[in-house]
């Protein structure tokens, strides 16, 4: 049987990997410009931190994590998600004995036992960041701005930004008391999942995506109408700043995040180009997930995007122009046994050089392949310049350089290979 990649995974080619470094070189830019460092954990943690971290009545600790025992007999989990092993290094390498608020990006691979679909993937990749021991509203809204940028230096345009709050430990318990009550003559109209959440997590009943589920809690009490002065103030203080920044943003008053330690601030970055899996990006509070991991309280902030949710919103876009390869700079066409040895030479010499360089391979040795077979295979890989050598040119001191453009061609001495060739190339560098 032909080997396959498991389930839910996919391999990146060449062509779209071009795409994937354009994200990855745009996400560093923009957590420079803000102010972020890059944080790299585990690809695999303890599972008691995702237990405590993320949540027991979350769709990932339910039914998502790919978790097994190593042969020391320790439970082991693979990153479902970037916060809680970000909150942990922070609490294990006393970060906050740094200055405050330590702001910390990522760009990771992540791990869920979902059902794949487009956009949804087992092993997928996000992009994210923390604002850790500050409650200014100002980070929740860099954490809004910076995936806006992104997109925005991208040339992702069609979005929406989703705001909310959920409140805090002081208001959420009267209000999740009260749409327990809402919910309760309504039980046999929900899924089954969220019949058997009801008692520990009713808040996740707001969130489910099931249509009956949907239906049954149109007009259900919203946590936006039961913030304590404390939230409403910082809700009001988020929106301002959002204004300021002339960043279009629309309340929701049903988003409640997926994660059970989020705080006040709730968000999500949605597009109607990608169908069913249409959120960009999400993230808000969570000022008591340092606590929950063993360390002292602190306030923060964070959202994490997916990429290759950017990666489908560029290609429904048009904006996929990156996916190519790159073509050589030179190719070296070396006819004849000599030539190839000095080919190996010259394209080693070029490419210390920065100028890619690509050589015809052949099985044999000593046999080069024919002229026509060569110039064609220069061609296919779209090189802007031959380099031929013979025998009997190199014998003279001498190669041959063909500009592929208008297929003009002329001499120049091997010494002055490297300077000819430059010349030619002129500043030029890559596609970005
Ligand atoms: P959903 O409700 O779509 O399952 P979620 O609440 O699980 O989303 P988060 O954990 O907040 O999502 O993840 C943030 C972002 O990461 C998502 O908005 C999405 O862009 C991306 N993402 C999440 N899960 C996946 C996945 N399985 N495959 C690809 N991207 C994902
Ligand atoms: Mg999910």
């Amino acid at each position: 049987m032909e080997a396959r990649a498991p389930r839910g995974t996919t391999d990146i080619l060449p062509e779209e990997a071009r795409l994937w470094q354009k994200i990855e070189a745009t996400v560093r830019e923009v957590m420079r410009a803000y102010g972020y460092g890059e944080i790299r954990t585990p690809v695999f943690e303890y599972t008691e931190l995702f237990l405590r971290g993320v949540g027991e009545t979350t769709d990932i600790v339910e039914k998502q994590m790919y978790t097994f025992e190593d042969q020391g007999g320790r439970s082991l989990t693979l990153r479902p998600e970037g916060t809680a092993p970000v909150v942990r290094a922070f609490v294990q390498h006393r970060l906050d004995g740094r200055a405050l608020p330590q702001k910390l990006w990522y760009a990771q691979p992540m791990f869920r036992y979902e059902r794949p679909q487009a956009g949804r993937g087992r092993q997928f990749h996000q992009f994210g960041a923390e604002a850790i021991g500050t409650l200014d509203p100002a980070c929740d809204v860099e954490m809004i701005a910076i995936p806006l940028e992104v997109y925005r230096r991208l040339g992702i345009q069609r979005f929406e930004v989703l705001v909310n709050s959920i409140g805090c430990e002081v208001c959420r318990p009267a209000y999740r008391a009260e749409l327990k009550a809402w919910l309760a003559g309504r039980l046999d109209q929900l899924c089954p999942t969220c019949r058997s959440r009801y008692e520990r997590n009713p808040l996740r009943v707001l969130d489910c995506k099931e249509e009956r589920c949907r239906q049954a809690t149109e007009g259900a009490p919203a946590p936006l109408d039961h913030l304590c002065d404390e939230c409403s103030r910082h809700l009001e203080h988020v929106t301002v700043l959002l204004r300021a920044l002339g960043i279009e943003y629309r309340m929701d008053p049903r988003l409640v995040r997926g994660l059970d330690y989020y705080t006040k601030t709730v968000f999500e970055i949605v597009t109607d180009v990608l169908g069913a899996q249409g959120t960009l990006a999400a993230g808000g509070r969570y000022d008591g997930l340092t606590a929950a991991v063993g360390g002292k309280r602190f306030p923060a902030v964070g959202f994490a995007g997916g990429m290759e949710r950017a990666v489908l919103a560029l290609r429904a876009a048009g904006l996929d122009e990156a996916a190519h390869l790159d073509a050589p700079d030179v190719f070296l066409v070396c006819l004849g046994k000599e030539a190839r040895i000095e080919g190996v030479k010259i394209a080693h010499r070029l490419r210390r050089e920065d100028i890619a360089s690509a050589l015809d391979y052949s099985d044999e040795f000593d046999q080069a392949r024919s002229m026509r077979a060569q110039m064609k295979a220069a061609g296919r890989l779209g090189a802007r310049l031959a380099l031929i050598l013979g025998d009997d040119e190199l014998a003279r001191g001498v190669a041959s350089i063909k500009r592929l453009s208008d297929g003009e061609q002329w001499e120049v001495s091997l010494d002055g290979v490297i300077p000819a060739v430059k010349e030619q190339l002129g500043g030029g560098g890559g596609p970005f």
